[in-house]
């Protein structure tokens, strides 16, 4: 028996529309009290809340990460689970500067929309709430604890400006802890007596910005100084900076971050310090190969709903996410939907400012509703999951992802 899902799908559209206030002053609450990783408690709270009230199961602390969690809805017999997932957190200082208070909103939505319409539907929706993407890898957690076990697909939407687009790709990354040791002495009276910890820093830069003329285009290799001493007459004992090492793929990555290490090697020989090298296991973020069956068809329901969706350039300037971590392991989306006509930079107060206007409300739950469609399609017809698991094995053959491990 084929499903209506032309049908359901006007059904979902509904649902969602019915709880557009709600969802517009969950986005709003959100964006106004910003929590960055890992403490993004008020958010989830909020969030699960939402979900419960619309007959979601809700697991709060999934998997032991206290700020993540998992709400799941059952269709009517066995099927497909599909998992669509939410980011929630802000970035230090800045707070929703990356949109986030929308990723939420859009999760919620379209969650809602495929609840209302799973009693015609076989399988699971899981609504999963993922946290501490700006650097601390929510998603790298759960995977690790199986937060992912038994998803078929996993999708969600970042908000961007300028052009909609169905997925680009994102840098392989890691963060990387740099700490100098060396000896404190008067600057002035006694500096031959001094090591200076300020100095293995100093010649670290130096080194990065001489190794980059030799790195292909797409690396990026990138830091801040944390701590350069306490006073101008006193020889710095200790100097620490984190830096992002960053590449299109994986090996390459791997590479770079082996000369970044030469690098500070190399510092720390020259001015007799003491290096310390941590390299963040859980801010190791994968690049994004995302699935193009699932892809096309938030693209066809997204130009249902009058909205344009345009293709990734190639020269298309990116950043990294742990959704690579999760693409790199099952078929999954993570398309971008223009909140704003004009261009704004992410990671901006323009941005921050812009994400809580009605024109990027309006268009983050256009996008909801698309996702939605995309996800009643995945469940109701089973030859779109095939594709998708098609093209990851093909992908997972040559090398491109890595499959579940
Ligand atoms: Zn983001």
């Amino acid at each position: 028996m084929s499903i209506d899902t032309k049908a359901l799908g006007a059904r979902a559209v509904n649902a969602i529309d019915d709880r557009r206030d709600a969802l517009f002053t969950l986005s709003r609450a959100i964006h106004a009290k910003p929590e960055i990783a890992f403490q993004e408690r008020e958010a989830v709270l909020r969030l699960t809340e939402f979900l419960e009230s619309a007959g979601f199961a809700v697991e709060r602390g999934y998997r032991g990460v206290e700020t993540s969690y998992r709400g799941d809805a059952r269709g009517r017999g066995p099927g497909p689970t599909v998992a669509i997932l939410a980011e929630y957190d802000a970035l230090p200082e800045l707070g929703h500067g990356c949109g986030h208070n929308l990723i939420a909103m859009i999760g919620t939505a379209a969650a809602v929309g495929v609840q209302s319409v799973l009693d015609s539907l076989p399988g699971t929706l899981a609504a999963i709430g993922t946290p501490a993407e700006e650097g601390g890898g929510g998603k790298v957690a759960l995977l690790r604890a199986g937060g992912f076990d038994g998803v078929d697909t996993a999708m969600m939407i970042h908000p961007t400006s300028g052009r909609s687009l169905a997925g680009r790709h994102s840098l392989a990354s890691n963060r990387v802890m740099v700490e100098f040791r060396g000896r404190a002495a008067h600057a002035a009276s006694q500096p031959d007596q001094g090591i200076n910890a300020l100095d293995g820093i100093l010649q670290l830069f130096n080194n990065v910005n001489a190794m980059r003329q030799q790195l292909r285009p797409d690396a990026r290799v990138h830091g801040i100084i944390t701590n350069g001493g306490s006073a101008a007459n006193v020889i710095p004992d200790y100097a620490a900076a984190r830096f992002s090492v960053r590449a299109l793929d994986r090996r390459y990555q791997q590479e770079v971050l082996r000369r970044f290490i030469a690098c500070a090697e190399g510092a720390a020989k020259a001015t007799g310090t003491e290096l310390a090298l941590t390299v963040n296991e859980n801010a190791g973020y994968e690049n994004m190969v995302f699935s193009t069956p699932i892809a096309e068809r938030w693209t066809h329901h997204m130009k249902a709903l009058g909205q344009q969706v345009f293709e990734a350039r190639d020269e298309e300037r990116v950043g990294s996410t742990d959704m690579g971590n999760v693409m790199q392991v099952m078929p999954a989306i993570h398309p971008y939907i223009a909140v704003s006509q004009e261009t704004i930079p992410g990671h901006s107060i323009a941005f921050r400012d812009h994400v809580v206007t009605p024109e990027a409300l309006d268009a983050a739950l256009v996008a909801a509703k698309a996702l939605a469609l995309t996800a009643i399609d995945v469940l109701a017809d089973p030859r779109v999951l095939e594709r998708a698991r098609r093209e990851f094995e093909e992908r997972r053959a040559r090398g491109v992802v890595k499959g579940r491990q």
